[in-house]
């Protein structure tokens, strides 16, 4: 390239002369003594030089600085190589560019390409300062929560105790009824202040789980316990399915495992009005050092439209307003379900028709101790698995299990009249057929049982493709 190429080329009409004008970058070539050959249009209109008279360090003065009458780059600069600095306009106003300096074809020239990054800085700028923004905002209001709901739990720690001391004195039915009340609101409010202060743990990545030892069947009496008295006050029915071979003694956070069951099983309970709440534990296997176990509440109640469905998982959503006249809440429970899940690497998922009821299933991978200990435990405690008088008169599994030979014979003329459900679109039926599969696999097949807890929610989505791939999945692994 020599100038009066250059300069030609700048006048005529061939492409890469236009590009070299149009570029929006300022282009500048110059010799090695540092002197503007040639020029774009960008680095005339945006720095104001015009190219023989001017010299580049003016442009770029902390680019490059001159030695022993030579031309060299500052100390960090590389060739080919962008790196942000200021340009220097020949009014001597300045602004922050990106700049690349390459050597030409022709040793005596090079090119040095300007970016204007005001603009850029500036929307950087803005960002960051929107970020902390944001950022202080959230941290405004998770103050406001943590102390607005510690100064709440004193005047209802308040109320409660002098209720209590009211029920321990000689009162009419009526005003026994009342202080009843009174502590029945209390104990609301109680939860609603311990749910605004896991939500704004969870917003704040502040809510972490403990890893501790504990008996799962005990636990299990504990959510059972729970929630029995509300079942048989509403006069429901309920059916309770507890996988065999799930470790007495697992390791993990039962509070928060316990805050998700109770969820899914108060939000079953207060939902239904009459019929059955199911309440089943698999174990569907080992991962690594962790046992997945997989649960599902499901009630004959209200139940869900499917356009809510998406919804229900993200905070303070409620399914219409309503239902929160009905029944109260704050629609905090089922976000934080979500996030206790997620962080005991599982997944939550809700099915459910409106006016049929709902089915809420998780999992969550939980640790067990050595096989030794296991042992120690079980026969140290003598529980293993024993079951409360109370608990077992609602176990539905205590019917002895087929043969296995008699249980895959079932299994697959029950998957055969599903295919035939599944063609002729009566998706209830076949749910039904799927629910019958699913009782008569033993726990020790608990991965196939988690297959056809799938099938059952595909059926209830009536989804024709991917009930039919579920039930051949499920085919092919029993012939296996
Ligand atoms: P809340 O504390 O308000 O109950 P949740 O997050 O637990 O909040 O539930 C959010 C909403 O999801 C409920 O208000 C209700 O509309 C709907 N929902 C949850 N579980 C069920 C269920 N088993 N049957 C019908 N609707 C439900």
């Amino acid at each position: 390239m020599d100038t009066a190429m250059l300069h030609s080329c700048e006048e005529s009409q061939i492409p890469d002369c236009n590009i070299y004008n149009e570029c929006i970058e300022a282009v500048f070539i110059y010799d090695k003594n540092g002197r503007i050959v040639s020029c774009n249009r960008s680095a005339k209109e945006k720095l104001g030089y015009d190219g023989p008279n001017d010299f580049i360090i003016a442009v770029f003065p902390k680019v490059f600085y001159k030695k022993d009458g030579n031309l060299l780059l500052a100390d960090g600069i590389e060739e080919g190589v962008l790196f942000e600095t200021v340009a220097y306009r020949k009014n001597m106003t300045c602004y922050p560019a990106m700049v690349k300096v390459l050597k030409s074809d022709r040793e005596e020239y090079r090119i040095c390409f300007a970016q204007n990054m005001a603009n850029e800085n500036a929307a950087i700028k803005k960002m960051a300062s929107l970020e902390a923004e944001l950022k202080n905002a959230s941290q405004v209001k998770n103050e406001f929560i943590a102390n607005i709901t510690h100064e709440l739990r004193t005047p209802v720690n308040g109320m409660k105790g002098f209720a209590q001391s009211l029920q321990k004195t000689e009162l009419s039915k009526e005003q026994q009824e009342n202080v009843e009340y009174i502590l029945r609101c209390c104990s609301n409010m109680e939860g609603l202040i311990n749910q605004l202060l896991d939500f704004s743990k969870m917003e704040a990545g502040q809510l972490s789980l403990e890893e501790r030892e504990f008996d799962f069947y005990r636990f299990i009496e504990g959510i059972l316990a729970l929630n029995l008295p509300q079942i048989n006050e509403k006069g429901l029915r309920i059916r309770i399915n507890i996988g065999k071979n799930i470790p007495q003694t697992v390791i993990g956070d039962e509070f928060r495992l316990g805050q998700i069951v109770n969820n899914l099983f108060s939000n079953a309970v207060k939902f239904t009005q009459a019929g059955t709440i199911s309440f089943e534990v698999v174990n569907t296997g080992q991962h690594g050092k962790k046992i997945e176990l997989f649960f599902v509440v499901s009630d004959t109640g209200i139940g869900i439209a499917r356009e809510d469905m998406d919804k229900l998982f993200h905070s303070f959503t409620q399914v219409d307003s309503s239902i929160t006249r009905r029944f109260g809440g704050t629609g905090l429970g089922l976000a934080i379900c979500k996030q206790l899940v997620e962080q005991m690497d599982g997944d939550i998922y809700v099915n459910s028709e409106l006016g049929v009821g709902s089915v809420f299933s998780f999992s969550v991978r939980l640790s067990i101790p050595g096989e030794e200990q296991q042992k120690e435990k079980e026969e140290i405690a003598g529980f293993s698995g024993q079951w409360s008088q109370r608990i077992k008169e609602y176990m539905s599994n205590s019917e002895p299990e087929p043969s296995e030979e008699g249980m895959i014979k079932l299994v697959r003329e029950k998957l055969e009249k599903i295919i035939l459900c599944i063609e002729l679109g009566t998706w209830e039926k076949a749910d039904k057929f799927a629910g019958m599969i699913k009782a008569a696999l033993p726990d020790s097949m608990a991965e196939l049982k988690k297959e056809v807890f799938r099938l059952e929610l595909m059926l209830r989505k009536e989804n024709y493709d991917l009930s039919l791939q579920q039930v051949k999945k499920i085919q092919e692994k029993i012939e296996s």
